[in-house]
């Protein structure tokens, strides 16, 4: 259980019209721009409106979607969307957690950020455990300060050496329970349908719409 979820909030739902994607991830604004656009919204990426990155100053994925989502929608006032996203593994005490991101370094080199976690796993020692999850969390903020926290999760276990290039980020070391292909092998589209982002997607429409 993850105590720092803050849960939800009596639910508001989002009307038709412009949504700001707190995201300057072009593929991000896309991938939520084909999944919203269907219910009457109109996303606009914080790119088009030159909205400046607030820097990630939290300690779980939900304050960190939380502070991208409320400072796009202080400065756009419009009603904001973020995630949060990341790996955790549990004989890490949960890292990189958080800094998934950044344990790829200046140069977002992720064949980097898999061997930092796999010698991590090492020096753990052999009897460690490969049991890792994924996290997104998504924040929806109004401009009056209302905000809907969204959390999915998918768990399973770490391979070594890395399968697969169809993905990105760790998705070659990460094998879905009961898959046995990698999230870097099997087809981007399977994926988006399985992955924690798919399933705080489905929250988020359940609740929303
Ligand atoms: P952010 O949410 O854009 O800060 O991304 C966090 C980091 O988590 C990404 O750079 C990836 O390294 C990792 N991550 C998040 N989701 C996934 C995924 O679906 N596959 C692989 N890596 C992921």
């Amino acid at each position: 259980m993850n105590l720092d979820f803050p849960g939800p909030q009596a639910v508001r739902k989002l009307r038709p019209g412009r949504l700001v994607i707190a995201s300057h991830n072009p593929g991000k604004v896309r991938e939520i721009r084909a999944l919203l656009g269907p219910h009457g919204v109109e996303p606009v990426s914080a790119a088009e409106l030159d909205l400046p990155e607030p820097e990630e100053t939290g300690t779980t994925f939900v304050a960190n979607a939380e502070l991208k989502a409320r400072a796009a929608a202080d400065l756009s006032g419009l009603p904001a969307l973020a995630d949060d996203s990341g790996l955790c593994v549990a004989a890490l005490n949960g890292d990189p957690g958080i800094f998934s991101a950044r344990w790829g370094g200046e140069e977002k080199d992720f064949d980097l950020a898999m061997r930092r976690v796999e010698d991590a796993l090492a020096a753990a020692g052999p009897d460690a455990s490969r049991d890792a999850h994924f996290v997104c969390a998504l924040a929806l903020a109004w401009p009056d300060g209302h905000v809907e926290w969204f959390e999915g999760r998918v768990d399973g276990t770490l391979v070594w050496p890395p399968r697969g290039a169809r993905g990105f980020g760790y998705d070659p070391m990460f094998v879905l329970n009961g898959m046995t292909e990698s999230f870097g092998e099997i087809d981007p589209d399977h994926k988006h349908s399985v992955s924690h982002r798919a399933r705080a997607f489905e929250q988020l429409v359940a609740a929303l719409f």
